[in-house]
């Protein structure tokens, strides 16, 4: 099928672009395509004007400030997974990125695009979230910031409004060591189920934990008992043991013909203690 006609403009500054997506009702961004052009192809979006971000300079670049890690939404994925900063400053991201696509989607997908879109089997959001990333969003009234784990609320729904653009993630510096695990059908395909796992020990107490499960509901499902038992007990064998049975398997609610919802229950505790274990014996020690 062809995309319906629709309108096309190409703005150099993100104050045009918010101008003319408040123009249109229906416009909508396009970044690098990866998923709105089939979309399109498709007739699932069917906007009168796309909007496209490829030609503002200011939305692409990876900076570390004060502390910060700062990422331009049109930053492509493939840049960000080669990045020196971004591995030592955020490396599940890293960790995540290699599990998402192939060489050529990686080449033209977005960093931006990716959480802008939210499907519930990505990758990035659940390293947005174990990584407490702030989201940057642009709209007519200025500037605004949302916590990952605010930012995304189900199933290809964000907490942008229409007319928005998410403009850049922000990192603080990555407390502790990590691992992102998944099972998909075949290596670049959507998980059938994610794990992003970060510990941060120090003099033998854990002090930071996060572990966030996708792929197996509307959004991302962060682990709160479960990062509480880690903190609370340390990283031992005995509290790994019972952080698998703090795990939210009642959270799960996806149910394809790809995976039925009890074979990714099945699947869950396994991949985190894997997860686990792969983050903790990935830290140097003295
Ligand atoms: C063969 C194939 C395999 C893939 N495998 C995976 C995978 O394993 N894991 C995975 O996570 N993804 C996968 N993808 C999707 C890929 O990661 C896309 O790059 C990503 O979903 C969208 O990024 P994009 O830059 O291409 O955005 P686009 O497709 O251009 O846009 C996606 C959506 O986000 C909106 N949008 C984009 N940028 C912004 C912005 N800055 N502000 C506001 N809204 C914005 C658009 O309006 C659109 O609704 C795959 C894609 C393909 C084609």
């Amino acid at each position: 099928m062809k995309p319906a006609p629709f309108d096309y403009e190409a703005p150099t500054t993100v104050a045009d672009a918010l101008k003319l997506l408040g123009s249109h009702e229906d416009a909508r961004p396009i970044a690098g395509g990866q998923s709105l052009v089939p979309m399109l192809a498709f007739r699932l979006a069917r906007p009168s004007l796309l909007v496209d971000l490829n030609r503002i300079p200011s939305l692409s670049g990876i900076e570390e400030k004060g502390g910060v890690l700062r990422i331009g939404a049109m930053t492509r994925q493939a840049k960000v997974l080669a990045s020196d900063v971004v591995k030592r400053h955020a490396p599940l991201l890293v960790q995540a990125l290699e599990n998402v696509g192939h060489p050529p989607t990686r080449a033209r997908g977005t960093i931006g695009g990716s959480c802008a879109h939210a499907d519930p089997a990505a990758e990035l959001p659940s390293a947005m979230i174990a990584l407490d990333a702030t989201m940057v969003i642009a709209g007519s009234g200025g500037e605004r910031r949302v916590r990952a784990d605010d930012f995304f609320i189900g199933a290809f729904e964000t907490a942008l409004q229409p007319g928005e653009i998410l403009v850049a993630l922000e990192l603080s510096k990555q407390q502790g060591v990590s691992a992102f695990l998944e099972v998909s059908a075949r290596k670049g395909d959507f998980g059938i189920v994610t794990v992003a796992a970060r510990v941060a020990v120090k003099d033998g107490r854990c002090i930071d934990a996060a572990l966030v499960l996708g792929g197996i509901a509307e959004r991302s499902v962060r682990c709160a008992e479960a990062e509480r038992i880690l903190k609370e007990q340390g990283a031992t064998p005995k509290a790994i043991d019972a952080v698998l049975a703090a795990l939210p398997l009642d959270a799960v609610t996806m149910d394809s013909r790809s995976a039925s919802a009890a074979h990714r229950r099945r699947l869950i505790p396994e991949l985190c203690r894997r997860a686990i274990e792969a983050a903790l014996a990935s830290q140097v020690t003295p």
